[in-house]
């Protein structure tokens, strides 16, 4: 069993967070260090590390976090937008919950570092 994640301490509610949409599935919030005017986290409920970690049993679940980060970024404003899943630590992922980033509001520079 993976170890507790600062996200699972948000989802049980004991870390406080700007949340911005929740469902059965997920939970998305703002990001405590914004790299642009709109950066919000969509984690799911179920624990899992990394896509890594994903099997076929997460089809719909995976695509319910995209269809999620699509509406949210409906409802930011946003016409132009990037969703980036870092996928282990050479990828530049820190907290090892599943979370895809939303990443909106300014110009965006392609490739990433
Ligand atoms: P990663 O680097 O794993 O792809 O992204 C982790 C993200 O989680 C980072 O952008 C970081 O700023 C964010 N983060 C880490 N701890 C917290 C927290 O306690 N609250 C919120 N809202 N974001 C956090």
């Amino acid at each position: 069993m993976p170890e507790d994640t600062v996200f699972d301490r948000i989802l049980s509610g004991e870390i406080p967070c700007d949340s911005v949409f929740s469902d059965e599935l997920c939970l998305a919030f703002r990001d405590i260090q914004p790299v642009a005017p709109v950066h919000i986290l969509i984690i799911p409920r179920k624990r899992l590390e990394s896509l890594n970690s994903s099997t076929e049993a997460d089809e719909s679940l995976l695509g319910h976090l995209l269809i999620t980060a699509t509406k949210i970024a409906k409802q930011e404003g946003l016409k132009d937008w990037r969703a980036v899943i870092n996928t282990g630590s050479e990828a530049g992922q820190t907290v090892f919950h599943l979370h895809v980033h939303l990443i909106g509001g300014r110009a965006l520079k392609w490739p990433p570092g």
